[in-house]
């Protein structure tokens, strides 16, 4: 099942036909690549039904939908949907009920970067970092929430990052909202607690993907070094381990929120950073 929505494109496929399942469904934004993909990955391995969601095109996306779908035998959708608006936000959400008729876990992961000093970032950049990695989770949760309220359950978790703790230079816009991401983690957590519904925010990190990938030449432009330069001495050097976090280690500790295990841990921000965030 294919459904698209962008803020440039009209519906160009809307199929509303509902998969009643006794299992738990699960949307994750931005799960087309990268660490969403692997949170998705597992909870399909993990026998749940999931809501694939990035702005790729469907044609791009359908092997890695088709794939997860076959090797895990659960139903998968992808939903296209520009989620720097809020109609895209609720467009997603829409269609996963529409689907699933329920959503349990909404993983809050679409998120982008820009790396420039702030007297030369630009107005837009600054617009779509703020809109995609903050306000994107508030459109989500805001349209999730009564029916995870309905059902009495449910686990809302947002892939912030260490930079939600710390900063460094030339991320204004990506630091403020992961920072804003993590004071909207703990204000949902409160306002939810007594309903069976947690929320926290995951803090990775270096996970090496696509992201990570094309800030590699921005941050050398910036900065003036080479890309080994870039991940040895900017990168790693923040690991105290020396290493890149895993999109796996990522999708387990997800995966470990969402079991009963974790009733307790809400309003939590959890750091998957090598030791980054101990300095
Ligand atoms: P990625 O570039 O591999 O994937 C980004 C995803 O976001 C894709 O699915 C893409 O379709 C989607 N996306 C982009 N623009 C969108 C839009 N306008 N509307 C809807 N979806 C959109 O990224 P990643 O490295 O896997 O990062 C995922 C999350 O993890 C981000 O929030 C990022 O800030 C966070 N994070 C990443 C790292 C890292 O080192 N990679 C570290 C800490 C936190």
């Amino acid at each position: 099942m294919l459904i698209a929505y962008t803020t440039r494109l009209e519906f160009d496929e809307l199929d509303t036909k509902t998969v009643m399942s006794d299992r738990k469904a699960a949307v994750v934004t931005g799960s087309s690549s990268g660490i969403g993909l692997g949170i998705a990955e597992s909870f399909a391995s993990n026998g749940m039904n999931v809501v694939l969601s990035g702005i790729e095109d469907a044609s791009e996306v359908e092997p890695i939908r088709a794939r997860l779908e076959t090797q895990y035998s659960v139903s998968v959708i992808y939903v296209r949907s520009d989620l720097t608006v809020a109609a895209g936000a609720r467009h997603l959400i829409k269609a996963a009920q529409d689907a699933f008729g329920r959503i349990d876990v909404l993983v809050n992961n679409a998120g982008i970067q820009h790396v420039s000093p702030v007297e030369d970032f630009p107005d837009e950049k600054w617009e779509l970092i703020l809109s995609l990695n903050l306000s994107a989770a508030f459109y989500t949760c805001k349209a999730a929430l009564p029916m995870m309220k309905q059902q009495g359950w449910g686990r809302v978790i947002n892939i912030a990052s260490a930079h939600a703790l710390v900063a460094s230079p030339m991320k204004a816009a990506y630091v403020a909202a992961k920072h804003g991401v993590l004071g909207f983690t703990k204000t949902l957590a409160l306002e939810v607690a007594e309903q069976g519904i947690t929320v926290n925010a995951i803090c990775p990190g270096y996970v090496w993907t696509p992201l990570v990938e094309k800030q590699i030449p921005e941050t050398a432009a910036a900065r003036g070094m080479t890309s080994d330069q870039v991940i040895n001495d900017v990168i790693l050097s923040s690991h105290p381990n020396k290493a890149f976090v895993t999109i796996e280690q990522v999708a387990a500790l997800t995966q470990f929120l969402c079991s009963d295990s974790a009733e307790s841990i809400t309003g939590s921000a959890l750091p998957v950073d090598g030791g980054w965030t101990a300095h």
